[in-house]
């Protein structure tokens, strides 16, 4: 069983589309969605149009989709983030807005060998940033594998008893869950990568290798830039998307 793990698609309807056809060359795999599906982006319909016309497995919560949808009053964002929850709380359809209510906050058990988050399996809100936080997110994670969203990068560490160490996660290279160890895995960000690569991140799981493998592609940046400046969205959340940050 093959799954295709998207996270961070943050209504960039222009990146989500250039990933589901990169990702036709893996065979036409069901989704893992981990989180903020909308949010500082323009097209937050669209994107949730889209993917409900596919297959998803599984599907969590993200901070953005809470606000988005009345969960949360998203008190700890930045001005911008404000803006734009604001922005897609008015556009959002009412089956859309239903749509992201009933999206269950993580961790969330998909198998036997992974599990998904939004942040961490301990706190959904949570940043996985270093050494630290890895330990603590292994240490609650109840799978070999922990998939999660959240920061924007991809990230990779794994736990052998009490030794962490981090691994390089570089497109095309499969990471794989040996029996000894436990493996987070952060695949980037469909809609707003921020390591500084403005190309679409995501994942591609394979249960029966116990592999999960990053990829990246290119897609019409300008066009989702486009968008965010007709939708009167603020002017840095267009810049950030040229500059992967
Ligand atoms: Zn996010």
């Amino acid at each position: 069983m093959r799954s295709l793990v998207l996270s961070d698609i943050h209504a960039n309807i222009d990146a989500l589309d250039r990933v589901l056809a990169d990702a036709t060359r893996h065979g036409d795999l069901p989704l893992l969605l981990l989180g903020d599906l909308v949010g500082y982006g323009a097209e937050p319909n669209a994107v949730i149009d889209r993917l409900r016309d596919l297959a998803v497995a599984a599907a969590i919560r993200g901070n953005h989709d809470r606000a988005a949808c009345g969960l949360d009053d998203g008190e700890d964002f930045n001005e911008a983030a404000r803006t734009s929850a604001a922005f897609t709380a008015r556009v959002l359809t009412a089956r859309n807005r239903e749509y992201l209510r009933t999206l269950p906050a993580g961790p969330l058990a998909v198998s036997d060998l992974t599990e998904i988050c939004h942040g961490t399996p301990f706190d959904e809100d949570a940043y996985v940033f270093d050494e630290m936080d890895a330990v603590y997110a292994l240490r609650a994670a109840s799978r070999p594998l922990c998939l999660f969203g959240h920061t924007h990068a991809p990230f990779g560490a794994r736990l052998r008893g009490e030794d962490l160490d981090f691994l390089d996660v570089a497109p095309g290279e499969a990471l794989t869950v040996t029996a000894a160890a436990r493996l987070l895995v952060n695949v980037g960000s469909v809609g707003q990568p921020r390591d500084g690569d403005p190309r679409a991140s995501y994942g591609v799981l394979d249960e029966e290798a116990r592999t999960i493998t990053c990829y990246r592609v290119e897609y019409p940046v300008e066009r989702a830039q486009a968008r965010i400046r007709e939708a009167g969205l603020p002017e840095a959340l267009a810049r950030r998307l040229g500059l992967g940050r």
